[in-house]
């Protein structure tokens, strides 16, 4: 399991994230909820190795990983701008993500993400949700044992959205992955998350099951409605 503990970050005099603590089990998703601003992607950047904190610790199955260079952590972020290389294939985009350079491996990530047939396409040639499937591919073909996803469906349409949402869920389930997703939105957080943990002002308000949270914390339900109008 994943264990965030009282981390603590400044940036500058600002308490960007005050003691924040929050554990993730394996094989879930986790989603972290909380409005622009609250403290969300610098969590994950932490997690990630990215950024440093100013207190607390990260534990990866009872060991820190505060101490590990960020890419020898088997932690891969997907964010919504995840670039893809342009001038690369989106199949050397994938091989050159995997452990071994390996062309094979890349193949089979794009299949698993059903652009098994693209492996030579240029980038340019996709559209936007199929160019965030070869984003996904490229982080899970570094084989993570976490995921972390930052809003990574931002930019797609209503329909595409739910689609890769579902996708994502099915595969982390069947891959035996553990992620944490990140989002402004209550309602993909239901959709997708086994645990959700509600974050304000950089402080943690609430953790739970969905059904907990769905039951119990005031406004979760309410919020779903709120979203279409921000
Ligand atoms: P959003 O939903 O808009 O992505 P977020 O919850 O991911 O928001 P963060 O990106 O974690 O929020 O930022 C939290 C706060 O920390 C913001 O007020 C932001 O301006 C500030 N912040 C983040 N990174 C830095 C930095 N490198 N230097 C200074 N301030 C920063
Ligand atoms: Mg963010």
């Amino acid at each position: 399991s994943l264990n965030v503990k009282a981390i603590r970050k400044q940036f500058g005099t600002r308490q960007i994230l005050n003691s924040v603590d929050f554990e993730v089990q394996p094989h879930d998703i986790h989603a972290i909820v909380g409005v622009s601003g609250s403290g969300k992607s610098t969590i994950l950047r932490i997690i990630a190795g990215l950024e440093t904190t100013d207190g607390g610790d990260v534990l990866w199955n009872n060991k820190s990983l505060l101490n590990i260079p960020a890419h020898k952590r088997r932690v891969t972020m997907l964010s919504q701008s995840a670039l893809l290389f342009p001038h690369l294939t989106v199949g050397e985009n994938v091989t050159l993500a995997t452990r071994s350079r390996s062309r094979k491996q890349a193949e089979e990530w794009l299949q698993v993400v059903r652009l098994g047939d693209r492996y030579d396409a240029e980038i340019h040639e996709l559209s936007g949700g199929e160019q965030q499937r070869v984003s996904l591919a490229r982080a899970l073909a570094a084989e993570p044992e976490l995921l972390l996803l930052d809003e990574p469906f931002t930019n797609l349409d209503p329909k595409l959205k739910v689609d890769l949402q579902r996708f994502i869920r099915d595969l982390v389930k069947e891959l035996k992955l553990t992620a944490i997703l990140v989002t402004h939105d209550r309602e993909e957080a239901m959709l997708m998350a086994d645990r959700v943990t509600l974050l304000e002002s950089g402080e943690v308000t609430r953790t739970g099951t969905v059904e907990q949270l769905y039951d119990t914390a005031p406004g979760f339900g309410d919020f779903v409605m709120l979203e279409g109008e921000l």
